[in-house]
Parts: C-alpha cells; structure tokens; sequence
C-alpha cells in the first residue's frame, strides 16, 4: 500500500526551483532515502513533507488525504533533525515524555510508554540522567525514541548521524534500520552519503538540482545507473569516454573494441556515451600480461597505485588514454605490485552504456 504520494511538487525561492516537479510514491513500511549532493534540494523536499515548509504548487497525500496545506503539528510525523534539539535542561526520560505530556496523556501511560521506549533504544539505566550526559549515540537514540514516543505514521529523518564519528555512525545506520524494520515504520531519510543510503535504504531517491534523477531498490540503481550523474554517485565506478556506434559496437579511447553483453540501458543518442564498469568487475592477472592475451575487453595496462587496506586491495592502472580502478584481495591478485604489467580484463555483461552527464554538470 502506498502510504505517501507526491504529484508535482514544486518549491521555488524568487525564481530558482530548490524542488521541481517531483513526483514520488512511497510504500509502507519502507524506508527511502532521499540522496544527492548539497543543494539538491532534499531537504526543502523533507520539509515539506513535515509541513514545515509549503509547496509553491503540486500535492501531498497521505494515507488518502491531501494533506498538501495541512499544519505540520497536525500531521503525527515524528522528526528528526541534524540538530537534534534535545532539551539539555532535562532527563533523558523527560525528553522522551515530552510529545506525550504536550498529547495530556495521563500520568500513568506516560510513564509506561517512556519505558517501553528506553528498552527499545536500549537505554533503560539511564532514565534519569541528563542528556547532557550522554555520548552521541545515546543523544541520537534519544531523539528517535522522542520522535517516535506518540506513535507517529511517518518517520522523518534529516542527516541524524551527520555528527557523528564513521564507527558510531554505522553502528547507528544498523541500529535505526532495525528498529524501523521492528516497528514497520515508513520512514524517510534524507543523507548526502551514500554508503548510509545504500545500509539501510528499501528505496532510494537519487536527486539533482531538485528533480528526481532515479528511483529504485540500492543494488538496482548501483548495477543499473541511469546516467552518468547517478552511476558517479553511487559507489565508486570507472566511468569511461567511449565510441558507439549505435548498433552494439564500442571502443575505448585507445581504439580498443569492447563487446557488451546488454547494454541495459542503451542511449538515445551515440554522440555522448560512457562506459561503466564498477571496480569489482575489472579482473585483474599478473601471470596473463602479455600483448598476445589483449584483445576486446582484455586490456594491458600498468599498476599506478595500489590501495590495500588489509582485507581488499584497489589497484589503479594506466591503460594509455584512461586509467581503471580495479577492486580485488591479496588473495585473489598474488604478486600484484606498483608498476607491473598486468592484463585488465572487462567481462562483457559487466560493461553498461550509459548517457553522458550534460554538459556543466
Ligand atoms: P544539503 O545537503 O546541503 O543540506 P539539500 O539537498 O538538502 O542540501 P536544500 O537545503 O533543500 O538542499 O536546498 C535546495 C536549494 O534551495 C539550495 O540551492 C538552497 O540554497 C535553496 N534554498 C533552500 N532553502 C531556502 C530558503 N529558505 N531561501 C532561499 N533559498 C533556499
């Protein structure tokens, strides 16, 4: 069931569009990412949603209703935002019990929904302690635990772990996914990165300059970009300048011909066209670098750089005229070393023919 629904919905500043025309559907219990650089405009998008912000034109329903110009504090969202506005002056259960005093729930129930809550988050010991107390992370469970107190239909949440170091901000990221998937609460996320977006997202949003780039589940929009500007911000790719000509025939710079299997999403026109091929499907051989083994997606080239973090290893190699980054382990890449010769090679259903990113992009 579609909880949400977006037609057209339009946000202008004096004459610059921060949101143009959007047009979204979001399903129950899910929770989607809206994703995109800074200035995109997720945010204004979110907070129209909240009802903190109104739409120029276009409409908002939810559950059935139009709720387009309805005030935020009669819509039961819980937020979230990157400023997570806790009251410092208060206990980490007054915090959590404040939408409910504000609700005139009695006593009684309130002082059960507070614990139900501190078990959720985990924080059952600390009922009584300042919240200027806490680490980051408590902080955080806190604000969703607040957010969530009066059993909100929708969960919006602005960059929550945007201050928090990288290990607690993936702790988080699993955390808040969990506990979403336990409550089946629709939620929505606005995040800039996109490793955050692809932990924990049913859906994503990919979004530039205020229009939707794509929609879809992470590892579709991972393995099958629209374009250029969403295959460069999800996750790292080679993204390299080809020549097609229209009927499946593709060649690298160097002249190299490139066989693709299918090319999933084969643009319109040949002029601007780019070959996507993500590190983890560059195969790389030491042992088979020899010009006899090159041939249509077998490339010779030379290791630049290596990147080995222990556990995975990127190697940068110069195929004259561009570079590729390959993704490989010690174990799977024996005796790989800066400078050596090695044979690249570009297995033909890994290979994708997107479109170019427009120019001044
Ligand atoms: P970030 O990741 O940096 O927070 P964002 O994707 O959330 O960016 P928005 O904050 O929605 O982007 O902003 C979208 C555009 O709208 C930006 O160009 C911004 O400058 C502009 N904008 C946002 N709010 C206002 C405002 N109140 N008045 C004028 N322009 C605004």
């Amino acid at each position: 069931m579609t909880h949400l629904t977006l037609q057209a919905v339009t946000r202008r500043f004096s004459d610059a569009y921060a949101v143009d025309h959007v047009d979204l559907s979001v399903p129950d219990g899910k929770l989607v990412c809206f994703l995109g650089p800074s200035g995109c405009g997720k945010t204004t998008l979110l907070r129209m949603i909240a009802g903190l912000e109104t739409p120029t034109s276009g409409s908002i329903d939810f559950a059935g209703r139009d709720i387009t110009h309805l005030p935020a504090n009669q819509r039961d969202f819980g937020m979230v935002f990157q400023s997570l506005a806790l009251f410092p002056h208060m206990t980490v259960a007054g915090n959590i019990a404040y939408p409910l005093r504000l609700r005139k729930l009695d006593k009684a129930a309130q002082t059960r929904r507070v614990n139900e809550l501190l078990e959720l988050i985990q924080l059952p010991h600390m009922a009584n302690r300042p919240v200027t107390q806490l680490s980051g992370g408590q902080r955080q469970r806190v604000a969703i635990a607040r957010a969530i107190a009066s059993s909100p239909k929708l969960l919006l949440l602005d960059e929550p772990l945007s201050a928090l170091d990288a290990k607690l901000r993936e702790a988080m990221q699993v955390e808040i996914r969990l506990l979403q998937q336990r409550l089946g609460l629709t939620t929505i996320m606005v995040t800039h990165d996109q490793r955050e977006a692809m932990t924990m997202a049913d859906e994503i949003v990919v979004m530039e300059k205020g229009r939707i780039a794509q929609v879809g589940k992470p590892l579709d929009i991972y393995r099958d970009p629209v374009n250029e500007f969403v295959a460069d911000f999800i996750g790292l790719g080679n993204i390299l300048p080809v020549t097609y000509d229209g009927q499946g025939g593709v060649s690298l710079p160097g002249g190299q011909q490139i066989v693709v299997t299918q090319p999933a999403r084969v643009p319109e026109s040949t002029a601007d066209i780019r070959l996507l091929i993500r590190p983890e499907d560059v195969c790389v051989s030491v042992a088979a670098a020899s010009k006899d083994n090159a041939g249509p997606n077998r490339l010779i080239g030379k290791v630049t750089f290596i990147r080995d973090v222990g556990a995975s290893l990127e190697a940068t190699i110069d195929c004259s005229g561009f570079t590729l980054t390959a993704a490989t382990t010690p174990r799977e890449t024996p005796g790989l070393a800066l400078g050596m010769p090695v044979l690249a090679e570009l297995p033909p259903h890994a290979c994708k023919l997107i479109a170019a990113r427009a120019a001044g992009h």
